[in-house]
């Protein structure tokens, strides 16, 4: 990408609101009644960053993004997975869910504060809460692939367990929203080569994180709001609606989602 077509979308980022992926993809922009923009699985994604110089710049749509294949890590930072993104962006991921109390309170909250967030939804809550599911396209967040029943150590599983895993949640997913996530998250952070191999197969970019306050082992408020509060600016912040009761999740959020902006940083959704 050229350094005047970074600038031109990071103008049209700030003018249309759009969400990262949608923006370096360049596909259809998603808006918060959008609800029937499925991404194309295979469409050519943020991890794929060609050198300087390279014939794949300008590559035409549908091409097979082989850099995809090469991947070897998830992506931790906005940095890595989104370099035209702005500077003070930061992206807050939302695990586990949905769940029929925390979602709706966990939604609440971020209208409340004008926020687009990243759902990790595991498959097997979307499949029994499949309206929770559509209001969080609805509200205009972005959907990862959370795996169906999320295992763990998923990175211990067989290569034929971890595949169903990953492509149930999809169908799931996928048939319940209209929307096929982009994004896959592993259960638990345990990443390993064939993980991230099968995301990339099914044309996901693997998306880590790096501020955990770890807030399901409910340590207080004040741990989830110091931890979240010591984010940088292109940090990926993880925390929880689903897995138990979130209610420090969503006090320490009460908190942290003003405050951070009032240190001019921006959320967005991945
Ligand atoms: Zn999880």
């Amino acid at each position: 990408m050229e350094e005047s077509e970074v600038g031109r979308r990071r103008v049209l980022w700030a003018l249309a609101g759009l969400t990262l992926s949608s923006l370096v993809a360049g596909d259809a922009i998603r808006t918060s009644s959008s609800t029937s923009v499925a991404s194309s699985p295979h469409a050519p994604g943020a991890l794929h960053r060609p050198p300087a110089g390279s014939s794949h710049r300008h590559a035409p749509p549908g091409w097979t993004p082989k850099g995809l294949k090469a991947r070897r890590q998830p992506v931790h930072s906005l940095r890595d997975l989104a370099p035209a993104a702005p500077g003070n962006a930061v992206a807050l991921t939302i695990d586990d869910g949905p769940h029929p109390e925390w979602t709706p309170k966990m939604l609440d909250l971020l209208a409340e504060h004008e926020v687009l967030a990243t759902f990790s939804l595991i498959g097997w809550q979307v499949q029994r809460f499949p309206k929770l599911a559509e209001r969080i396209v609805r509200a205009g967040h972005q959907l990862c692939n959370h795996t169906m029943h999320h295992p763990m150590p998923f990175d211990r599983l067989s290569p034929r367990r971890v595949t169903a895993e990953i492509a149930d949640a999809q169908h799931r997913i996928s048939d319940t929203t209209g929307v096929a996530p982009r994004l896959f998250r592993s259960p638990g952070g345990a990443w390993s080569r064939q993980v991230v191999h099968t995301a990339d197969e099914h044309g996901m970019i693997p998306v880590d994180w790096d501020i955990d306050p770890r807030d399901w082992s409910r340590p207080g408020t004040r741990h989830i709001a110091d931890s979240m509060l010591a984010c940088r600016p292109g940090a990926i912040l993880l925390c929880h609606d689903g897995g138990g009761d979130r209610s420090e999740t969503l006090k320490a959020l009460r908190t942290v989602i003003p405050r951070l902006k009032h240190r001019g940083l921006s959320f967005v959704s991945l």
